[in-house]
């Protein structure tokens, strides 16, 4: 039997109860646990906040968060350096940072790790790296803790298999976003191994009207050029598609895409020609889909007005906010600092537009139904602050809320 690898660690280091307690101070929230003990309502005045029953903190964010508690724990004297941010919350970051961990941000030509010694501890975040960070680390014999999602993980399966049987991996998702970055990254374990990253619909139909005939090659190769593997040729690599997608995006559009390039390479090949040269997989991650499924459950009874809390570069939370804005006015914050209660204000992004806009007199006057989502690195203990802040612009004092 091999002896263990004492540099790579990827299933905790049995610390949780050493860590538990800093973690339950730095993130959970009182104003939250009064919401679910309330059955996800909760009123005070002529205000009423409805909370999605899904919502904030998924299993990846807490088990990645928790690991680099528990890392801090068992290095003490150690440098400890994390590969860019380990979720895309500002709070949780600066609270590492705080800890003593460092954090690597990359340049334009990606992470830098020149700086990097084998007595450093380097943290992977749950949206993982691509195989060339990984493979440079590991050279480097520096210890390293893997905290990449086990959904992530499942999706880079099901690229390594599409690149392994020569299939061009098709990837619903944000070519920049270091998740998809890391899943298309995978198909270069195998020769040859391609992808190409389409954001949404609009994009998808590229690549229908290819499949159709009616593409430009030199528009697509410098519309996609970023969006693809190098030596992507869209004559070539368009014939055999497996379909996979960033885990947060809208699950919606991510089966809708599946649908319409099979369906596309069916009409223009043949159904026998599809079947044999087309596979789509759902990867949307189950916390996604949970937290998108509650938000469509609570705007069944549409509320006034909804508001969604999370960064502006989280993918979950920009699904989110589409998802609410198609049938409520919604505010996407990114936090509760951009609502301001003595001015009756709010400071958040557009869901269709991506500006920032502030809106005097949100809330209106009289009885008003809030309802409330967070994306899944949002910290309950931050939540409960956007919360309270709501209650303060009519005027309700915070105390009184708890
Ligand atoms: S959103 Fe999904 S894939 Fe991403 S960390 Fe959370 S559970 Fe994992």
């Amino acid at each position: 039997m091999n002896a263990p690898d004492a540099t790579y660690f990827r299933k905790g280091f049995g610390l949780k109860q050493n860590v538990e307690a800093t973690l339950s101070a730095d993130y959970s929230g009182q104003i939250v646990d009064l919401l679910r003990a309330r059955d996800y309502l909760l009123t005070v005045g002529d205000v009423t906040v409805r909370l999605a029953r899904e919502f904030g903190f998924c299993y990846g964010v807490e088990r990645a968060v928790e690991y680099a508690y528990q890392t801090r724990h068992k290095f003490p004297g150690r440098r400890v350096v994390l590969v860019g941010e380990i979720i895309h919350n500002p709070h949780v970051n600066q609270r590492l940072q705080e800890m003593g961990i460092e954090i690597l941000m990359p340049g334009p030509g990606g992470f830098d790790y020149a700086g990097i010694g084998s007595e450093d501890v380097v943290i992977l975040p749950a949206f993982g790296v691509t195989i060339t960070d990984f493979q440079t680390l590991r050279e480097k014999g520096c210890v390293v803790v893997d905290t990449t999602c086990g959904s992530v993980l499942n999706v880079w399966k099901r690229v390594e298999v599409y690149a392994r049987d020569g299939y061009t991996s098709l990837i619903h998702g944000k070519y920049y976003h270091e998740e998809t970055r890391a899943t298309a990254s995978q198909v270069e374990k195998f020769p040859g191994g391609t992808y190409l990253v389409v954001r949404n619909m609009d994009e998808a139909h590229d690549v229908t009207e290819y499949l159709a005939g009616r593409g430009d090659r030199a528009a697509f190769l410098a519309k996609y050029g970023r969006a693809a593997s190098a030596h992507f040729d869209p004559d070539v690599h368009l014939q055999r598609i497996g379909v996979a997608n960033q885990t947060t995006m809208l699950a919606r559009e991510s089966l809708a895409i599946g649908e319409e390039v099979g369906r596309a390479m069916a009409v223009a090949k043949g159904e026998d020609y599809r079947k044999a040269n087309f596979r789509t997989f759902d990867t949307i991650c189950s916390a996604t889909q949970d937290r998108q499924d509650a938000v469509n459950a609570l705007l069944e009874s549409p509320p006034d007005v909804m508001l969604v809390i999370g960064g502006y570069n989280s993918s979950n939370t920009l699904s989110l906010a589409a998802l609410c804005a198609e049938k409520v006015r919604t505010y996407h914050v990114e936090d509760a600092l951009c609502i301001d209660p003595a001015r009756g204000a709010i400071l958040a992004r557009d869901p269709l537009s991506g500006e920032q806009v502030e809106t005097l007199g949100w809330l209106g006057s009289g009885p008003v139904n809030v309802g409330l989502t967070a994306g899944a690195s949002t910290p309950n203990n931050k939540i409960g602050d956007a919360i309270a802040r709501v209650f303060a612009t009519r005027g309700i004092d915070p105390a009184h809320v708890r």
